[in-house]
């Protein structure tokens, strides 16, 4: 992942950010020009900001007009709260100051996520962002590293990752581009924040872009029967009778799927069997010192505890499967292992893993939780909705809707759920745990086959292929191998043409650069002193 990169929202997905094309005169006959997003939680107002800041809703010459309709009664989900290092193209698309950002949001910073006792109890490891290593050769550092691991000459992995070596000691700084091939040039880095807060930071910068926003229950939804258009969505009925219509409709509406699903039948994929987990209870507790820059995920007897580092307090939840664990057993068990005074009541959620079978049908395009959920282990959702409204943009439909376009959105949205979803499934597939009957299952059930090939493949010569368009890359996946235990049989052949001797001196250059860089890191806490410290909630 390089979030470096502002011209585009993810990989593949063009992103206008100057000014836009002139429009003919036959074009601004077919173009949309009215939008409904329905829904104001995090999917909503992501979108509603995206959208207003591309389609230059103020100033272009042919006017779209934006308008999302929320409920204050029906409330936000809002625990999404950890992110990876692409949102920062989200925010570069919106021209956001990153520190004015995380004041608002009494955000943290984030290298990477500590997995604590899934590979075997009482071990952990991270899964830190950005790269690992320098490149040294014909293969990549990995392979050098493989071979000498074996030969009993390698430090573990995070010493060579100057995101994992940070995290460990506590310490921060975003990356210094001047400071050319230094490790300190390119520190990856996310956010942890406060979704309620989010979603109203991003609320008032889509109403200053020129969305308007329509408060009321939508309580009925009309469909169009005018020829090439039947069952479009034509308008939605609020409860004290408005009528909003439009020619677009995006789907924000979270779990229930207004559009989707309630009115369309689009169908749901259920991935329970290989993600069994389907609920999670959550509780903010107080900040205890000091604030780390990770996340941690803590393996559980039939799920695991999430730990998020606000400045004003600390996330936690913890997601379990109902089959092998009862509500009262989960809850106990995260109230029992919270690290500070716990500062609400536990709030109790439900979920199915899956993803709908289509992302866009007619003219409704599904954006977050409507479009389908997989558990925050890897802190996916908030990306998927960046995906989503990235696609949607490159799809951009006039009022034709043309077939094939919704139909590769689709293929492509497909191919990204289905990528995260193996990701996911190996944290639980790849362990030695067996001491639960949860673990038990997940250690032993049938995967993917596509995660299979991928298993056997390093486990043969330890080789990771990354597909087109896929969001986490070969270091990604190497460290979730590597740290749940699985080791190549032997390295890659070409990486034994450098001498082991010169290979150890460079991993240890490597070793003892980082280090270094470590050591004239702030620590975390200081750096948001420094830089973004949010003033306490009234
Ligand atoms: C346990 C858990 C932990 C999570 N942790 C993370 C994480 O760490 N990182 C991450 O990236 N993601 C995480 N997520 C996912 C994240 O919370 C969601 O992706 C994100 O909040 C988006 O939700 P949403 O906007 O799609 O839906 P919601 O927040 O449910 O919003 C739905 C909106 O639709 C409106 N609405 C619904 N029906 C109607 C109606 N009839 N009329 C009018 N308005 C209506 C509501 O008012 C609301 O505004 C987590 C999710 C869960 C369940």
């Amino acid at each position: 992942m390089n979030p470096k990169a502002p011209a585009t929202l993810v990989a593949g997905a063009f992103f206008m950010t100057a000014p836009g094309p002139t429009i003919d005169s036959t074009m601004q006959d077919t173009l949309i020009k009215d939008v409904v997003i329905v829904g104001g939680g995090t999917a909503g107002w992501m979108t509603a900001a995206a959208l207003a800041k591309v389609l230059r809703i103020r100033e272009a010459t042919e006017r779209v007009r934006i308008r999302l309709v929320e409920s204050d009664e029906i409330g936000i989900v809002g625990v999404g709260e950890a992110t990876i290092p692409m949102i920062q193209r989200f925010n570069a698309v919106l021209g956001i100051d990153e520190d004015e950002f995380l004041r608002e949001t009494q955000g943290t910073f984030k290298l990477g996520i500590e997995f604590v006792d899934w590979g075997r109890l009482g071990d952990s490891y991270m899964h830190g962002f950005g790269r690992i290593g320098q490149d040294l050769w014909t293969v990549g550092f990995d392979q050098y590293w493989n071979r000498l691991r074996a030969a009993g000459r390698a430090s573990p992995l995070e010493r060579y990752s100057i995101t994992r070596a940070a995290a460990k000691a506590n310490k921060f700084m975003r990356a210094d581009p001047s400071l050319g091939n230094s490790p300190l040039a390119e520190i990856a880095h996310a956010f942890h924040f406060d979704a309620s807060l989010y979603a109203k930071y991003l609320r008032k910068l889509a109403e200053g872009w020129g969305v308007e926003r329509i408060e009321g229950k939508i309580v009925d939804v009309s469909q169009s029967m005018a020829a090439g258009r039947e069952g479009h969505v034509s308008a939605v009925t609020l409860d004290n009778g408005q009528r909003v219509e439009g020619e677009l409709f995006v789907d924000c509406s979270g779990f229930r799927g207004l559009l989707i699903e309630q009115l369309l039948k689009t169908g749901y994929e259920d991935w329970t069997h290989w993600l069994p987990c389907d609920r999670a209870v959550a509780v903010p507790c107080a900040s205890v010192q000091p604030i780390t820059p990770y996340t941690r995920a803590t393996a559980r007897t039939a799920g695991w505890q999430w730990r998020i580092p606000l400045q004003h307090r600390i996330g936690n939840g913890h997601v379990y499967c109902s089959r092998f664990i009862s509500d009262d057993e989960a809850t106990a068990m995260l109230m029992a292992h919270l690290p500070g005074e716990a500062l609400a009541a536990p709030r109790p959620l439900r979920f199915t893993t899956g993803m709908r079978r289509l992302g866009w049908n007619r003219n409704v395009v599904a954006v977050g939780l409507s479009s389908g959920f997989m558990e925050p282990l890897e802190s996916t959702s908030i990306h998927l909705i960046q995906a989503s409204i990235a696609r949607l943009i490159s799809f951009w439909p006039d009022r034709g809707f043309a077939q094939a376009d919704i139909d590769e959105f689709n293929r492509q949205n497909r191919m990204e759920f289905e990528t995260i979803r193996d990701f996911l499934i190996l944290h639980y597939h790849l362990t030695e745990r067996s001491d639960t009957p949860f673990w038990n299952h997940v250690r032993t059930m049938e995967v993917p086959a596509s995660l299979t090939r991928r298993m056997n493949l390093y486990r043969s010569r330890g080789r990771i292929f990354r597909e087109a368009g896929e969001l986490f890359a070969e270091v990604a996946w190497l460290q979730v191998f590597e740290g749940q235990g699985l080791k190549p049989e032997q390295a890659h052949p070409l990486a034994a043409l450098i001498d082991e001797r010169e290979t150890a001196d460079y991993l240890a250059s490597v070793e003892g650069v980082i280090a270094k860089c470590v050591e004239l890191m702030p620590t975390h806490e200081a750096y948001i002193a420094q830089h973004c410290k949010a003033l306490p909630l009234r």
